[in-house]
Parts: structure tokens; C-alpha cells; sequence
């Protein structure tokens, strides 16, 4: 059945055989409505079923496909009920663990029987274990073939399972890969020097028995390189165009006298820096055009972004207009609150909090003054672009450190503005220093300003490396510095992405720092504290109320401190580079010297070794964030709670980095020369996505 006047790009996904309502309404849930979707659905990993792997050599931490026949076979009851299976092949052994099993699972794996294997070898209780593997009774004398190929893994949902999305790609690409209409102009490809995208699709969804595995693996493969190239140019399109329907939209021209900046600089301690008060004129350039401003300010930490946000804010209100600004965490949110509420009240600017944390009746009160416009500025968390908050005039939105937020949640506080072609202005902030190419990929539908210069008299930090087994001298440290006035952080981060981790980690630290240190007081801050609750805390140890703050990550973001001078983060070797650059930002911020200590589990990787050495080396954001990038593998752009960035589906922004000139350059000539490319670069893509189609 083959079907030579369909088109690939609007044919429903039901064509395809074997798929009924039910799978269909599945693969929606994963994006996929037409047969190009179904090609489009790459791979994100392989596993590896070509070898077979003697026992005696499977390694912890390795995928392999193993064999063996089933010596032992026992449902224990420990903390938990379990099925245990001990196989073995001659050069080893290994215990199989199911903690869910039916029956006839049971009955399979009795004694005696040959299985064929694939997982992961763990340390277990005795010895290397696998959880859960994936396994295959082998009837008889039946041999443990391996595959021929490498086995596609791909992105899924509950309830569909690998085998039927196998299955479905194998399908699309024997039935209708010869439909699929190459996505760059042919008189490109050439020059760009890349395989064809049906070549391309072909060997990534199923890989040739001659494939050069590592690289498939490592993701360096050309077929790959020609789909990430792909996706990158579809992903800067989208947003170049996005940027140009943005500058289509009306937004009001303040008239940006700053008056009131005027007036509130004179109560200032400070003269901006020559850094800030360009990138301040460069906003309010901005905010004259009768145009929206989408302008990124990347400043490093400390180096003064507030202070030109509240400026951009009060040339809002000097116009008439409401501004909103929208911070990561409710503790930052908190801040923001007492920075702008001590620098505008006195002007006679009303500024409003509103986070998740309000008693309903505040709420309901605070959200009605929006919506009457008699609250001129609002500081709050995600919980501003709640539905029932809507502003009667909202002309700016500043986003604190945006990397926190996904690019979604942007454009639904943009949204909350809109009337018609109506849009405010937007200011978007961050500290977290993303090397240039990577900006101009991932921001292409910004405007970016820098805070290239840090106030004057900051001393570097001294950031020293310490194995744990001198813990002691480091409390004692903390000791001599609490007693002398200073304050400090001791932070607990764990690898685990688990809040009640990293809580109890840090409940432990607390208790032990509390018996050795003797008059200091100690608090401990994290994120299932209620909101007031942090708030008190936090301005309590603003007023120096208490000595030393033990935290998790939570005070990775914003917290400004001046008279904190002393950082010790415990695990450091577990951090990425940006983080630890990030909480080593919380000291330093006054005219003392501030020192970091980063507290280490030796034995130190290689690897751990020169992250540690490239922070003692360079105090630059910017320097630091292309270290890291040259350093890290991929996939792990700034660790995974680097938000904000797009999702790809095959391209990695960090392994791909070198060909981001080049998209910028095809991207430019395709609007130019090729413009009837776009839309269907971006539909294959991009697709319904939300924040990608477009406004
Ligand atoms: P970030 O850019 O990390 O958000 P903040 O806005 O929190 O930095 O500012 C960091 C600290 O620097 C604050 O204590 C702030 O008062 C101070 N600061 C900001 N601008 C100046 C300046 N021009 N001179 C001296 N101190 C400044
Ligand atoms: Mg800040």
C-alpha cells in the first residue's frame, strides 16, 4: 500500500496500520498527529543489544545484554516483598530484582530456565544486581541471539510502550520515507555538507548492522548532526520570527523623563556604575518606541540589576502604567518586595506583593486593585499569571532571573497584558551567563544588554577547595568569622532532584553545626517552609539577627546580603560549574573580603578537579559559562535545572555548538531567498507547541 498523492506533512497518524483511537489519542499526547510527526519522533538514546556480555564483565553502571539460565528463584520479604532471580552463565552470576511480579512471572522464571537479559548492573546486597530488567524466556535450546542493530529508545508516555513506537517508526520509514519532503533548499545542502534527510531519518530510527556505533551513541553521528542542524535552524526561525510579529504589535511610548529615578537615586548609597546607567538608557530607548520592548539584561551576580529594573519600572509609572514583576522563588519575590517597597514608597509608589503564600482575603483584595489599576507595581512569583489576575493597564513586565522559568510561563505573563496588538513592554533578567553563540541561539528573539562591570571595590572571592576530612578547621572558621560580625551560608545541595533530600541533608547539618558552634546563631532556610516563614527568617538574618544560614540550593537565586562574607558549600564536586558560580555570588557583595570554601568528598575526578580550578581561577561569569561548556558533556547545559532553553528533540545546544554560526547565517538566507522553507521547517518542528507557533 503505498500512496503516491498523499501528503506526508497532513496525512492523520491512523494511516498507518494498527492504530486505533485509542493509541492514536496516546500519540497525541506526545505531539504526534500526522505521519511526519511519527518520522519526527526521534530517538533520544540507544541501547545496545548487539553483544552479548559474559556476567563475569558486566561493570555497575553499564547497560548489557546478557544470558544465562536461572539457578535460584525466591519471593523475600524485606522492607519490601521482592522476587529475586540468581542467573547465571558459566563466567558469573547476577541477582535479578522485582519488586512488582505476577504469578506467572513467577512460574516463568523457575529454576532451570535459559532468559535472555537486558538492564543495568547495580551494587546490590550481594553483589551486582539488576532492577527490573527487560527479559525474554528462551525456549529450549534456542540461541541468545544479540541484534543486528542498535535498539531505538524513544520519548513516551503512560501506557506506550516502546515495542508499539518501534514498531509505528519502522512503518513510516519503509511506507512513506520517499514522501518526506526534504526540508532545506537543495542548492543548500551541498555546501552545508550533509546527508540527506531521508538518509538521515533513516539510519537514526533504524541504524544499519554496520553502524558506527560510538558515534551513534555519543550522538556525533552525521545523520544526527544533519537532523540537530535541522531542528537548531527550525527552533532560530521560529524565533526570529517571533520577533518580528512582536515588532508588528503597539506597546505605550513612555515618556521616560525620570523624574521619579531622579528622586529616588538621591536616596541611594550608590552612583550607578558606567555599565548599569548604559544599559538603563538602552531600556528606555526601548520604552520610547511605541514598539513592545523584548530586551534580555544578562548581568552577572552582583552586579546591580535591581536597581536599573526599578528605574525601568518607574518610567512606567511616570507614565501611568502598571508594571508587574515576576520573580523565580517566593524568597526572591520577598526581596524584591522590600527593595522596591524602601525605594518607591517614599516617592509615593504603591508596591504590592503577591504570591502563591496570601491569605485568600488578602488576595482577593490585592487582585481586585489590579484589576481597578490602583496598584501602580506588583512583585510576586508564577502566581501573578493566574487566571483571575488581570491588570487594567499593565505597560512593562520584568522577569527576574528568567533561566528559572520555562520559556512557556514567559509568554503567559506577556499574555496577561495583551489587548489586540496591544502588548507591554518586557524586561528580562538573568545572571546566568550564557556564552554569546549560545545567547544569540537561545535569545534570538531578544534584545540583549550586558551589566559588564561589577560596583567598584569588590574584592574577588577567595574560593578554596577543602576535603571534608577538615571539616573541623572549616567550622572553626565559621566560628572565628560569626564572631567578628560577619555573617555566613552553609549550603547543602544533594545530586538527588529531590527537595526532601537536600531538607534533610541540610536538617542534619544544622543539628551538627548547632552543637559545635557555640553562641552563633544558627537558622536553617529551604523550600517547604512556609512563605512567611522564610520571609522572617531572611529578614532576620538581613538585620543580623542570625549568624549563619543553613540552606539548600534555595538560596541559589538573588539573595543579597552585603554583610554575608563567608560561603561554604558542602559537596561542591557535585555542582556544576554555573551553580556553584551562582551561590559563591551570595558573598562578596560588600567592601569586605569574602572567601568560599568548597567543602569535597575526595577522591576528586579529574573532571571534578578542574571545575573546582576553574572557579578559583576566574571570577567572570561569562569566562566561567564557557569553561563549563568546553568542559561538560553533553546534554548537560548548566546542569538540568537550566530551564528557559528550549527542549530539542535531537540537537544538544552544548555538543552542537560549533555549527550555531552557521544556523544563524542559513537562517537569514533562507527568510531572504527561500522564505516558502519556513513554514514548513517550523510545522515539522516546532508543530503545536506551545510558545514556538507564534503569537
Ligand atoms: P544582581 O545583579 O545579582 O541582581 P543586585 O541587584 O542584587 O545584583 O545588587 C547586588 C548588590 O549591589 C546590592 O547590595 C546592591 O545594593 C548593590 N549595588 C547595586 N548597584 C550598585 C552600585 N552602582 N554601586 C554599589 N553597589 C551597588
Ligand atoms: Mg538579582
Amino acid at each position: 500500500m503505498n500512496h503516491p498523492n498523499t501528503d506526508i506533512t497532513t496525512t492523520p497518524v491512523t494511516a498507518l496500520k494498527g492504530i486505533g483511537p485509542k493509541l492514536a489519542e496516546k500519540l497525541t499526547r506526545l505531539g504526534i498527529h500526522t505521519v511526519q510527526d511519527v518520522l519526527f519522533h526521534l530517538p533520544f538514546r540507544y541501547e545496545d543489544r548487539t553483544r552479548l556480555t559474559p556476567m563475569g564483565a558486566l561493570r555497575p553502571g553499564v547497560e548489557a545484554l546478557i544470558a544465562g539460565t536461572v539457578e535460584l528463584a525466591d519471593v523475600v520479604q524485606r522492607r519490601r516483598r521482592a522476587l529475586l532471580v540468581r542467573v547465571a552463565d558459566g563466567t558469573g552470576h547476577l541477582m535479578l530484582r522485582f519488586f512488582y511480579f505476577n504469578a506467572a512471572q513467577q512460574k516463568n522464571l523457575s529454576r532451570g530456565t535459559r532468559v535472555r537479559i537486558y538492564g543495568e548492573a547495580r551494587f546490590g546486597p550481594g553483589g551486582l544486581e539488576m532492577v527490573h530488567p527487560q527479559y525474554q524466556i528462551l525456549i529450549g535450546d534456542a540461541p541468545a541471539q544479540p541484534e543486528d542493530r542498535l535498539t531505538p529508545v524513544y520519548p513516551t508516555t503512560e501506557g506506550l510502550h516502546q515495542p508499539t513506537l518501534r514498531r509505528l517508526a519502522q512503518q513510516a520509514i519503509e511506507r512513506w520515507l520517499d514522501k518526506i519532503p526534504e526540508g532545506l533548499p537543495t542548492e543548500l545542502l551541498p555546501s552545508l555538507n550533509l546527508p540527506s534527510l531521508q538518509e538521515a531519518l533513516a539510519y537514526v530510527h533504524f541504524p544499519p548492522p554496520s553502524a558506527d556505533v560510538e558515534k551513534l551513541l555519543a550522538g556525533k553521528h552525521p545523520t544526527q548532526a544533519r537532523l540537530a542542524f535541522e531542528e537548531l535552524l527550525a527552533h532560530q526561525l521560529s524565533l526570529r520570527r517571533r520577533r518580528a510579529q512582536l515588532a508588528a504589535l503597539r506597546a505605550p511610548a513612555f515618556a521616560c523623563e525620570s523624574k521619579l529615578f531622579a528622586q529616588m537615586a538621591q536616596q541611594l548609597p550608590y552612583e550607578l556604575t558606567n555599565a548599569q546607567k548604559r544599559v538603563l538608557e538602552e531600556i528606555l530607548m526601548d520604552l520610547r518606541r511605541p514598539q513592545p520592548m523584548q530586551r534580555l539584561v544578562q548581568g552577572d551576580v552582583g552586579s546591580g540589576k535591581t536597581v536599573v529594573a526599578a528605574a525601568a519600572a518607574l518610567a512606567a509609572v511616570e507614565s501611568g502604567y502598571q508594571v508587574a514583576i515576576m520573580a523565580p522563588t517566593e524568597l526572591l519575590a520577598a526581596q524584591h518586595l522590600r527593595n522596591f517597597s524602601t525605594w518607591l514608597q517614599p516617592l509615593g509608589v504603591d508596591v504590592v506583593g503577591l504570591t502563591a503564600k496570601l491569605k485568600t482575603r488578602e488576595r482577593v483584595n490585592a487582585v481586585a486593585n489590579l484589576a481597578a489599576g490602583k496598584t501602580p507595581v506588583t512583585v510576586g512569583t508564577h502566581a501573578l499569571f493566574q487566571d483571575e489576575v488581570q491588570f487594567a493597564n499593565l505597560g512593562l513586565i520584568i522577569v527576574d532571573e528568567q533561566h528559572r522559568f520555562g520559556v512557556d510561563q514567559r509568554l503567559q505573563l506577556r499574555e496577561k497584558g495583551r489587548r489586540g496588538d496591544y502588548q507591554p513592554h518586557q524586561l528580562i533578567m538573568t545572571a546566568t551567563p550564557i556564552p554569546r553563540t549560545l545567547a544569540q541561539t537561545a535569545y534570538a528573539d531578544l534584545d540583549v544588554s550586558a551589566i559588564d562591570e561589577l560596583p567598584p571595590g569588590r574584592k574577588p572571592v577567595d574560593t578554596v577547595a577543602v576535603p571534608s576530612s577538615r571539616r573541623a578547621d572549616v567550622v572553626e572558621r565559621v566560628q572565628v568569622a560569626c564572631q567578628s560580625g560577619r555573617q555566613a551560608y552553609w549550603v547543602c545541595p544533594t545530586i538527588e532532584e529531590s527537595d526532601v533530600l537536600d531538607i534533610q541533608a541540610a536538617t542534619d547539618t544544622e543539628q551538627v553545626l548547632k552543637e559545635a558552634l557555640s553562641g552563633i546563631r544558627i537558622a536553617l532556610i529551604h523550600g517547604r517552609l512556609k512563605s512567611k516563614e522564610k520571609e522572617k527568617i531572611m529578614s532576620a538574618f538581613q538585620k543580623r539577627e542570625i549568624d549563619l544560614l543553613v540552606a539548600t540550593t534555595v538560596i541559589e537565586v538573588g539573595v543579597d546580603v552585603p554583610n554575608a562574607t563567608l560561603m561554604i558549600i558542602e559537596n561542591a564536586e557535585r555542582l556544576g560549574l554555573a551553580q556553584l558560580h551562582q551561590l559563591r555570588g551570595r558573598v562578596g557583595r560588600g567592601a569586605e573580603t569574602s572567601a568560599c570554601v568548597l567543602l569535597y568528598e575526595p577522591p576528586l575526578s579529574d573532571f571534578a578537579h578542574a571545575r573546582i580550578a576553574a572557579l578559583r581561577e576566574s571570577s567572570d561569569g561569562f569566562e566561567i559559562a564557557q569553561k563549563d561548556l568546553e568542559m561538560r558533556g553533553p546534554g548537560e547545559l548548566f546542569g538540568t535545572r537550566q530551564a528557559g532553553l528550549p527542549q530539542f528533540r535531537i540537537a544538544d545546544i552544548t555538543r552542537d555548538a560549533a555549527c550555531l554560526p552557521r544556523i544563524q547565517t542559513v537562517a537569514e538566507q533562507l527568510m531572504r531567498e527561500y522564505p516558502e522553507c519556513v513554514e514548513p521547517l517550523l510545522r515539522r518542528w516546532i508543530g503545536s507547541r506551545e510558545g514556538y507557533s507564534g503569537v
